[in-house]
């Protein structure tokens, strides 16, 4: 399979080739079609699998046509959720990337630093929000994080956020967000504890292996 038989936006086709991808990876062949349809997905898939790309770049076009070129205020559309500020980091250079010729705006934000230039930043509007689960809890108390416009929540590296003690965070995360919302969630096993975790969160999820 290529990349332009994924029926992406030219704009985002232009920075994925930019990149030198022409292939899907398999993760990404499999998600990218389950994500534009409006699907809950489960991912069981490690990092180096292409696994950011899987869910950022159909994120992306969705938000592209949402969005588009229209002024109205930015408000927080797409929600990332990771347990290490590296992997934040990560998600938020891929998001630039594959964004690079659309005007959607995009925040990561995490502990250990400053609040003051995550505050700044949202409040001049973002439309995609990568955060660590504390920070992100820290801000929306203090009035600063609005997840009520939500289309998306993505649970990058779930077994992580668990063997880190994040869990009751992640959950408390989930009920700010909109019960209509589209939820991914990726992880790289499945023990019983994740499976109920996705049972919770999702609804009739399609789960994709690679
Ligand atoms: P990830 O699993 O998201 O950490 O991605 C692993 C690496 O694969 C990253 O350095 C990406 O830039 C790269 N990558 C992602 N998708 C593709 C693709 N379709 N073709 C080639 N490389 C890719």
């Amino acid at each position: 399979m290529l990349f332009e038989d994924l029926s992406l936006s030219k704009s985002i086709q232009r920075a994925v080739y930019e990149q030198g991808y022409t292939n899907p990876t398999p993760i990404q062949e499999q998600s990218i079609p389950l994500v534009l349809a409006g699907k809950d997905v489960i991912g069981c898939a490690q990092t180096g699998t292409g696994k950011t790309a899987a869910f950022a770049i159909p994120i992306i076009h969705q938000l592209h046509r949402i969005v588009g070129s229209s002024k109205k205020a930015k408000q927080i559309r797409a929600l990332v959720v990771t347990p290490t500020r590296e992997l934040a980091v990560q998600i938020g250079q891929s998001f630039d990337t594959y964004a690079k010729y659309t005007n959607l705006t995009q925040l990561t934000i995490f502990g250990g630093v400053s609040q003051n230039p995550q505050v700044d930043a949202l409040r001049s509007g973002v439309d995609i929000l990568i955060a660590t689960p504390g920070r992100l809890l820290d801000l929306h108390k203090q009035g600063f994080i609005d997840l009520d416009h939500l289309h998306v929540l993505i649970l990058d590296e779930a077994d992580q956020m668990l063997d880190m003690g994040f869990v009751n965070d992640v959950k408390k995360i989930v009920k700010l967000t909109p019960k209509n919302r589209q939820t991914l969630f990726f992880s790289a096993t499945m023990p019983m504890a994740i499976r109920e975790l996705a049972e919770m969160f999702l609804t009739n999820p399609e789960t994709v292996t690679v």
